[in-house]
Order: C-alpha cells, then sequence, then structure tokens
C-alpha cells in the first residue's frame, strides 16, 4: 500500500519548519534552528560501532560502555537525567535483569539499563504531559557471547566476523536521537508538551528495556500522549522511510502528511498494526499511541553492520523529520487519542527455549517450551499471573516441541489470539521447578 502517491515538490529549505495544529487547521510556521546533517550524526555511529564496544551485546561491558557515551552526549545536549533516584539526584541510567535470549548456562539473568533525558516543555499545564522519541542502543555482540541473531544466523560470514558491530542496528537511531537533542538545544525551539528522550537496552532480548520502563514509568503512564521508536535509519539509500502502527491513531497520518508537503523525504506506512518486534510494542501494548520509524526490515545485513556501510545523509534526512513530527507532537493542542487494534495483545515477550534449558528444567527431548522474558503490567499476560522466567509448556491446548518453526509458533498464538481455543487460555508454566496452570483471559 501506497500512501505517498501525492509527490508534492517542495524546494528543500535549511530552515526548521514547526507545525502547529490547532483547533484541527495546521498553521505552518518557519523557525530559525539547526539542521542535522550527516556529519552531525556521523561521529556518534562510527563510535558506538567501534570494536572497543564489541557490538553493544547486552548485559556485557561494551553495551555498559556505550550507555556511558549515550549519558556523556545527552549531558552535552542539555537534557535533565530522569533514570533511577541517587540520592537526592537523578541518574541517567535506570537499571534492569532481564531474561537472556539463548543464554550460554541455562536461565542466566544480566544487567541492564535505559538511558533517560529529559526536554521540559514550557506550557504551565501541557508540560506535564510528555512525547517520547526512544530507540534501542544494544546490538549483536561478539562471538561467544549470549545473542539472539548470531544464534539464529545460517551466514557463513557471521562466523568468520568476531565482532558484530551493529552501526544500522541501531547505533543510527541513537545517533539520531542525540542530535534531535542538540537541535533542540542550540535552535532555542521550546515545545508546550515535554519530550522524553529514552535509549533502551536489552532490546535484542525481547524487548526487555522497554517493557521494563512501561512497567516503572518515570512519569505516570496516563500522561505519556505518543511514542515514536527508531529503527535502522541508515541503509537502502533511495528507498523511503517506512513506519509500522499508524492504525493506533489518527494523528500519525494527520503530522506525516502535514510534513510531507514541507520536505522531499518520503515516509510510507508498511503495516497498520503495531506486532511484538521492537521498543514501541510495549507502548501499544499500554494504550499509547506509539510507531516505529526505519528502513530496512527484518533482513538486516548483521555480520557486515559496520559504519562504513551508513548512509549519513540518510541518517539525518530522518532525524529531520522525526524532530518535525515531535515537535508536531508536542505543540499540538489536542493530546493524539488511542485507537486500539481489533485484535486482543496478551501483552507478552516469550520465545522457544533452547535445549539446555528445557533440559534444566526437566523435559525430555523432543518436548520444548516458551520462555518467558517480559511481560506487561495490566495486560492479560500479567493479569494471568505469567512472569518472566516462566517456562510454558502447554499454551490453548498446545504443547512445543524443541526446534519447532516459527511460522507454527505464530500460528499457535495468532489462532489463540483469534478466540479459536474460547476467551480464557489454559497456560501451563514450570516456575521454580513446579508445574502450574494459570488461565489467561482475551479481553
Ligand atoms: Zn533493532
Amino acid at each position: 500500500m501506497n500512501k505517498n502517491n501525492n509527490r508534492y515538490r517542495i524546494t528543500a529549505f535549511a530552515l526548521f519548519t514547526i507545525l502547529l495544529i490547532i483547533n484541527n487547521s495546521i498553521v505552518i510556521a518557519q523557525q530559525q534552528g539547526k539542521t542535522i546533517t550527516a556529519e552531525s550524526v556521523k561521529p556518534h555511529i562510527v563510535e558506538l560501532a567501534d570494536d572497543k564496544y564489541e557490538g553493544r551485546g547486552a548485559g556485557y561491558p561494551g553495551e555498559e560502555n556505550a550507555a556511558g557515551y549515550i549519558a556523556k552526549q545527552f549531558k552535552k545536549a542539555g537534557l535533565k537525567p530522569y533514570g533511577d533516584q541517587a540520592g537526592k539526584k537523578r541518574s541517567w541510567f535506570q537499571e534492569f535483569d532481564f531474561q537472556v535470549m539463548h543464554p550460554l548456562k541455562p536461565w542466566e539473568i544480566f544487567k541492564s539499563r535505559n538511558i533517560i533525558g529529559l526536554i521540559e516543555g514550557n506550557d504551565p499545564i501541557l508540560k506535564n504531559e510528555f512525547v517520547v522519541i526512544g530507540a534501542h542502543y544494544d546490538g549483536q555482540g561478539r562471538k561467544g557471547q549470549a545473542d539472539p541473531m548470531r544464534f539464529l544466523s545460517k551466514d557463513s560470514s557471521s562466523i568468520n566476523d568476531e565482532i558484530w558491530n551493529s552501526a544500522n542496528d541501531n547505533a543510527t537511531s541513537i545517533a539520531a536521537i542525540i542530535e534531535i537533542a542538540n537541535a533542540f538545544k542550540e535552535g532555542k525551539i521550546k515545545t508546550k508538551r515535554s519530550i522524553l528522550l529514552i535509549a533502551f537496552g536489552a532490546e535484542e532480548h525481547g524487548m526487555t528495556g522497554s517493557i521494563y520502563y512501561v512497567n516503572h514509568p518515570v512519569f505516570p503512564l496516563k500522561d505519556h500522549v505518543a511514542m515514536i521508536n527508531l529503527e535502522k535509519l541508515g541503509r537502502l539509500t533511495g528507498k523511503t522511510f517506512n513506519t509500522i502502527g499508524n492504525a493506533n491513531s489518527l494523528v500519525w497520518d494527520e503530522i506525516i502528511k502535514a510534513i510531507q508537503t514541507q520536505t522531499t523525504t518520503k515516509v510510507v506506512m508498511t503495516s497498520p498494526y503495531v506486532i511484538p518486534d521492537s521498543d514501541h510494542y510495549p507502548f501499544n501494548g499500554v494504550r499509547i499511541p506509539a510507531i516505529v520509524f526505519y528502513t530496512t526490515g527484518f533482513a538486516a545485513h548483521y555480520p557486515d553492520d559496520h559504519s562504513d556501510k551508513i548512509d549519513f545523509n540518510r541518517v539525518a534526512e530522518a532525524a529531520n523529520f522525526v524532530m518535525q513530527m515531535v515537535t508536531a507532537l508536542a505543540d499540538r493542542s489536542q493530546r493524539p487519542l488511542y485507537v486500539p487494534a481489533p485484535i486482543p495483545d496478551l501483552g507478552l515477550s516469550a520465545h522457544l527455549a533452547t535445549n539446555a534449558e528445557a533440559d534444566a528444567m526437566g523435559l525430555k527431548a523432543p518436548d520444548g517450551g516458551l520462555k518467558v522474558t517480559g511481560v506487561i503490567a495490566g495486560l492479560p499476560g500479567a493479569i494471568g499471573g505469567l512472569q518472566p522466567g516462566d517456562l510454558i509448556i502447554g499454551f490453548a491446548n498446545s504443547k512445543f516441541i524443541r526446534d519447532e518453526p516459527l511460522e507454527s509458533l505464530q500460528k499457535k498464538h495468532m489462532d489463540a489470539l483469534m478466540g479459536k481455543q474460547g476467551n480464557k487460555l489454559k497456560t501451563t508454566v514450570i516456575r521454580n521447578g513446579k508445574t502450574e496452570v494459570l488461565e489467561l483471559s482475551l479481553r
């Protein structure tokens, strides 16, 4: 579906265009500001994709060092730290433990952290509402580390490349966020609502950083008005940018269309509904309008994801567009309304456990199970009692086998969500060596 048939020909301009949407009529104001350039995003990408960060595998020192770099950049850009309380002050970091996907030792738990910074709004009332812009900063790590993508890779070059530097996925998006923060500061741009910038840890292990955030938000969840997640902004030169999830609010098409009349940037919706594939998913789950803005889909080039493959102009183009989106959301008089999807969401992140994990839980081959890595508070999985670290061995009249193909798992999940097994899904888990039977209610 191409939503981009109207091709507006507008000459590119070096000024920021700020969209003020007042009483449903769109007033376009131009404001002198700093345009984000290839030169400004490049150093962050080259830095974070350097071998010294070892591909930023979640839970390893490379990821923690990358968090330190991002916090330093957030500070330079004048953001206010909004992580965990550290004495009377707040730190930049929100720490959490997570269930490792494909761990080297069965059921190993690692530590990661989100980095959180705030730009305060200037409207006395609306500044208590927040527009979130986020992206994950963890990557694929190095050989010998627990890592979901390397584990799955059949690509022979992956054997030779010790470190998967994860430049496109997702140093590009972190660079965009840092430079958006700098553009707000240097352009002295003020918005009515506040803007919360979050670099998420451990996304590659079942979105555990963003799930942790919605379960432990730094402001009341009801005051988060919208969320934009950025993924993989630096490859596929000449192709459109894409979004997923626009159906959760009318605001997305409204602002994307309005901004497209002012730029040559092409943005196309790939799919209207959010699926659990990146950090916008938990926000959508708790009824916050949330989309992902990205380029390449699942077929990213992991082993050769080096900074010399990145189109820095493209990253800058995405960052300028997203900055306008964030500004439009933050200045809009009415907060966007959330539109629920027709298919229910269990609010879960789970994947096939490794054979060693199934063995450790006493299963006999070929019996397997789904390991739960994340549960979103207030959704059917959490209400039914599921917890991270549970091994699901029975779900809605289905059992699981080891090495079960993804399509088969997805079909079982989809059939259950469509209500084919009724509205109460009997779910059997092994927890702390004991078998428990839970019931998940579809809403
Ligand atoms: Zn990613």
